[in-house]
This record gives structure tokens, sequence and C-alpha cells, in this order.
């Protein structure tokens, strides 16, 4: 690892810079993949699940994981060749459209892998030629791919949150971001109080307010940032989460009972803190001090 790092130190910054950049582009695309096609092989296992315990014949009896099937218009079934399929360049040339049917392709996948790539760019260049700059970029891949995935199906899988926990303990073993006692204290009460939340919240309405994934979430981030980041990860996320879902419901005219997805809020909440660290909030203000 130190003989990595010390290769890399000896690269200019820029070739760095841009190198994040360009893998965080093909990841992106990866990204693409896991976010359309994990939340389906979670539905489609637990249907196969329950149907073979039932002894009944498998809903989805073909395989279908990141890898298989390829890639296809969702439209026309048009197989999708790898030129059609370079991040960003192959949309622009294909002016947005399916080469084959011409049916739109949507613009939230070059947003998506150029969203990664930029924040792995910004990772580069914030943390230098660091291990923290490597252990950023994984933590951004993976808050890239939970936050689309719960704006579209509500689901923080735990095949994302809870090795984003582990591995911000292993990190922090050596206080590569902060010292071990405080990420192992940050890991359980970043858990702990949206689980309390979510219970007095269930207690009061009698139904739920947010899932299980949003405290798997909350305790990654402290394992990763330490307990000290845990009253600007909530404050910040339940703000933007308030504000906008109380803008959506002005907008769609939706009652009180539509539930909001609140892990993007925690994911955006936790690139804030990658970037500008616990401090960015005045919160002594906050708290009256
Ligand atoms: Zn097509």
């Amino acid at each position: 690892m130190q003989a990595v790092l010390s290769s890399l130190a000896a690269l200019p910054p820029a070739f760095l810079i841009v190198a994040a950049g360009v893998i965080g582009l093909m990841v992106g695309s990866f990204l693409n993949v896991v976010i359309h096609r994990l939340p389906k092989m979670m539905e489609y296992d637990e249907a196969n699940y329950i149907a073979d315990v039932r002894g009944e014949p498998l809903p989805h009896p073909d395989r279908y994981n990141l890898m298989v099937p390829r890639s296809a218009c969702p439209h026309c079934g048009h197989l999708i060749a790898p030129w059609e399929n370079i991040p960003v360049i192959s949309y622009l040339f294909l002016r947005g459209k399916c080469k084959s049917c011409k049916a739109p392709i949507g613009i939230r996948y070059p947003l998506v892998e150029l969203g990664t790539a930029v924040l792995s760019a910004l990772a580069m260049w914030h943390f230098g030629p660091t291990a923290q700059a490597l252990a950023a970029i994984v933590m951004i891949w993976a808050l890239v791919a939970l936050f689309m995935i719960d704006a579209d199906t509500q689901l923080l899988p735990d095949q994302i949150t809870l090795p984003l926990l582990w591995l911000g303990l292993l990190l922090n073993l050596q206080g590569l971001f902060v010292p071990l006692t405080d990420a192992v204290i940050g890991a359980a009460a970043g858990y702990l109080l949206l689980w309390s939340v979510y219970w007095l919240y269930k207690l009061v309405r009698g139904r739920e307010g947010m899932g299980h994934g949003d405290f798997k979430l909350m305790g990654a981030l402290g394992a990763w940032f330490g307990w000290q980041a845990l009253p600007a990860l909530i404050l910040m996320s339940s703000v933007v989460g308030a504000v906008l879902g109380g803008a959506m419901l002005v907008l769609r005219r939706k009652s009180t009972d539509t539930t909001f997805p609140f892990g993007p809020y925690i994911a955006g909440a936790g690139l804030i803190i990658l970037f500008f660290g616990a401090d960015v909030l005045p919160l002594g203000l906050v708290v009256g001090h």
C-alpha cells in the first residue's frame, strides 16, 4: 500500500486528477447498471424464494445479475454494442436516442457518469495522492449508487450499506479519518439515533416513517467520520429533506401519508462532510453557544 502511494505521489497532480475523473466516468457507467439492476435482483430473489418455499414455479427463472443478460434497449430489445456504451461520449454521439428504434435514452445515465467522474476528480484534488483520497473515492461510488437507488425505489440495499460500514471501521483501525474509538461510537450512535426516531414515530403515528436502510447508512457514515459528525449529518439531511419534501407535497398535492426517501439526503450530507468536514455547520450557533 505504501509503495502504491509513493509511486502515485511521484506522478504530476494534474495527471492524477484527470485519471481519477476518467476512472470515475467508467465506474459511473457501471453504477448505472448497479442502480438499475440491484433493486430488481433483490425483488426477483425474494419472489423466487417465496415461490420455491410454496413449491410453485419460479416467477423469474432466467439468470439476472450485474453481468447477465447483456444491456439492451428497453423499447426494442436492441443489444447495446460496446461503442454505444462509452460513458457520456456515446450519449452525445447517439444524440440521446437508441441507435435502432430512436427511443430517447434518459439524460440521467450520462449525468450519473459525469457526476461520479467530477466527484472522483474532486476527491483526488482535495485529498492529494493519499490513502484518504482512494478511500474517499470508494465512498463516493457507494453514495452515488445509494442516492440513486433510494430516489428510485426507496431502498438502501444492505449489499452496499453494510460493506460501507465495515470498511469505515477497518480504515479507521489506523485512524485514516478519525480515531477508532470515535468511529465505533459513531457507527453505533448513528444507527441507534435513527432507530430511536423510527420507533418514536411508529409509536406516535402508528406507521413507519423511514426505512431500516436509513439507520444502516447513518451507522456507516458514523463509522467513517466519527460520532462528532452525527449532529451535522442529521441536521443537514433532515433540513434538506424537510424543505424538498415539503416542496414536493405542495407541488404534487400528495397527502402527508406519502413517504419520502430519506436516504438521498443522508448520502448528500455524507458527501458534504467528506469534503468539508464535520465543522461545515457552525453548530455552536445552532445550539446557542
Ligand atoms: Zn431501441
